[in-house]
C-alpha cells in the first residue's frame, strides 16, 4: 500500500501541490481536503466587485483539476493531531495521514482594532466580492451628487489598491454618486516596495478619483466612523478592510510551531512535526541562510518588502511555486533522497487599478516600472496561464476579458 498523502486547501498552493504530486508519484494515494469543492482564482477576486457574474468564470470545480484517483473530501479542517497523524474535519471526524501538506492559506488580520471585525467587509472569497458589490450598490441608491456615499478601504497593499481601483471603475460605469477613500498607515501606499512603483500606483489611483490617505493608523471603528491616531476621523457608508493577513485559526491550536498561526517551515517545507509540510500563505518558509534571525519585526519587514528579502511574500505566485516543488520533494523523501531547498524568486509584480495595470521588476523586461496595454496583457496572460495549467485553455479564454 502506498502511503496516504493528505493535502489541505484548494487555493494556489494546494492545487499546485496536487498537480505536482500526481505528476511526480506513481499511483499515489492522495486525499485532497478543502472547505469548498472548487479552486477560486483569488488574486482576481476584486474584478467580481464590479461585476459579480465574473465569479463563475474564476471558479474551477475540483473535478476538473484532479485526476480520477485523487479522492476529494469537502470539509473544514478544525485541528491536526500530529502524534496520532490525524486531521480533524468539521470537529467531528478524522482523516489519517502518512504525509500531510498544509496549504489552507490565510485569513484577514484585524490586529485587535476595536470594532473593526464587526463593521468591516473583507475580500477573501466570491461571496465576499458579492457582498461588497451589493453594499456599494445599496449605498449609491441612497446617495446623491451633493451627498455622495462614502466608501472607505483600509490598507493599501495588493488587495486594498486593487479593490479601490475596481470600485472606482464600477462607479464610473454606473455613474454612481460615491466617493472612494484608500487609507494606509505607512507613509506610502504598497509599503516596502520600490518608490517608483508606489508613485506610479498612486498616480493611477488619483487619476481614477480615489482619495489616498497615508500616515493614517486606524485605532477604532464604529458603525459610521473610522478613527485614526494621527488624522481626522472618516465617516463611511461601506468599509472594506484589507489591512493584512494572518494564519488560519485551524493552526493556532496544534503542536506545530507557528508564527501568527502560520506554520514555520524550513526551506524544504518541513514543519516542526514529523511528516508535516506547509506551503503558501499558511507557511513561513524560512530560506536556508546562516544567522537566520526571525524576530517579529524582521518577518513583517520581509513580508511587506518582497523586493529586498527572500522570505516568500503571501502571494499567489509564491504559493504556486512552492506547490510545484512540494511534489518533487515528497517523491525524493519517499525514494530515500534528500529534499531540495526551495527559495522564492520574484519574477515581477503586477497590480491593477481598474482597467490599468502597473508592472514592476518583470524578469526579462528592461524597464523597472511600466503600464499601458503591455502590462495589462501581461497580467491577463499570467492569470490565463495558471487557469490553463490546472484546467483548460477554453476556461482561460472565457475569463480573459474579465481579468
Ligand atoms: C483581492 C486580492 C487580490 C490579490 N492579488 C494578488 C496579485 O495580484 N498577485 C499575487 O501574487 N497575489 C495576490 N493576492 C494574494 C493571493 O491571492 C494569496 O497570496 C494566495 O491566494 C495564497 O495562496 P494559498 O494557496 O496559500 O491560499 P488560498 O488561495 O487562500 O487558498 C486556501 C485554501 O484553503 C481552503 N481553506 C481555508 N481554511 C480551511 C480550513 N480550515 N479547512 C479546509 N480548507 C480550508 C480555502 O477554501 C482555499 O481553498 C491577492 C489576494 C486578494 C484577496
Amino acid at each position: 500500500m502506498p502511503p496516504q498523502i493528505v493535502v489541505l486547501g484548494a487555493g494556489y498552493a494546494g492545487t499546485a501541490a496536487i498537480r505536482s504530486l500526481e505528476n511526480e508519484l506513481e499511483h499515489p494515494d492522495l486525499v485532497w481536503v478543502s472547505k469548498e469543492p472548487h479552486h477560486f482564482v483569488l488574486h482576481e477576486a476584486h474584478r467580481c466587485i464590479r461585476d459579480p457574474s465574473i465569479c463563475d468564470k474564476l471558479t474551477i470545480p475540483i473535478e476538473d483539476i484532479k485526476s480520477d484517483h485523487t479522492r476529494f473530501v469537502r470539509g473544514t479542517v478544525t485541528g491536526i493531531e500530529t502524534e496520532a497523524r490525524d486531521v480533524i474535519i468539521d470537529g467531528d471526524h478524522t482523516i489519517g495521514y502518512d504525509y500531510l501538506i498544509i496549504a489552507i492559506g490565510s485569513q484577514t488580520a484585524f490586529f485587535g482594532i476595536e470594532g473593526l471585525e464587526a463593521h468591516a467587509l473583507t475580500l477573501k472569497s466570491p461571496d465576499d466580492a458579492r457582498s461588497i458589490h451589493d453594499q456599494i450598490t445599496n449605498a449609491a441608491k441612497d446617495a446623491t451628487r451633493d451627498e455622495p456615499a462614502q466608501i472607505v478601504i483600509g490598507g493599501a497593499g495588493l488587495t486594498g489598491i486593487q479593490t479601490a481601483g475596481e470600485i472606482a471603475a464600477w462607479r464610473d460605469e454606473m455613474s454612481a454618486p460615491v466617493e472612494i477613500h484608500l487609507v494606509e498607515m505607512e507613509a506610502h501606499i504598497f509599503p516596502g516596495h520600490d518608490p517608483e512603483f508606489q508613485g506610479s500606483l498612486r498616480k493611477k489611483l488619483e487619476a481614477a478619483n480615489v482619495t489616498v490617505h497615508t500616515g493614517a493608523t486606524c485605532i477604532a471603528v464604529d458603525e459610521r466612523t473610522m478613527q485614526f491616531e494621527e488624522v481626522d476621523d472618516l465617516d463611511y457608508d461601506v468599509l472594506v478592510w484589507a489591512g493584512g493577513v494572518t494564519g488560519q485559526d485551524a493552526l493556532s491550536d496544534t503542536t506545530i510551531e507557528t508564527n501568527h498561526s502560520r506554520a514555520n517551515a524550513s526551506s524544504t517545507f518541513e514543519t516542526s512535526a514529523d511528516r508535516v509540510y506547509a506551503i503558501g500563505d499558511a507557511a513561513f518558509v524560512h530560506p536556508k541562510i546562516e544567522e537566520n534571525v526571525f524576530d517579529e519585526q524582521t518577518v513583517w519587514q520581509r513580508i511587506v518588502n518582497p523586493d529586498t528579502e527572500n522570505v516568500p511574500p503571501p502571494t499567489a505566485e509564491a504559493a504556486i511555486e512552492a506547490g510545484k516543488q512540494i511534489g518533487n520533494n515528497i517523491a525524493r523523501v519517499r525514494s530515500g533522497s534528500e529534499p531540495v531547498d526551495w527559495a522564492y524568486i520574484n519574477k515581477g509584480t503586477l497590480v491593477s487599478v481598474g482597467d490599468e495595470v502597473v508592472a514592476h521588476n518583470v524578469i526579462g523586461v528592461p524597464m523597472n516600472t511600466f503600464s499601458g496595454p503591455a502590462a495589462r496583457t501581461l497580467k491577463r496572460a499570467v492569470s490565463a496561464r495558471w487557469i490553463t495549467s490546472i484546467s483548460s485553455p477554453k476556461r482561460a479564454l472565457t475569463a480573459w476579458n474579465d481579468m
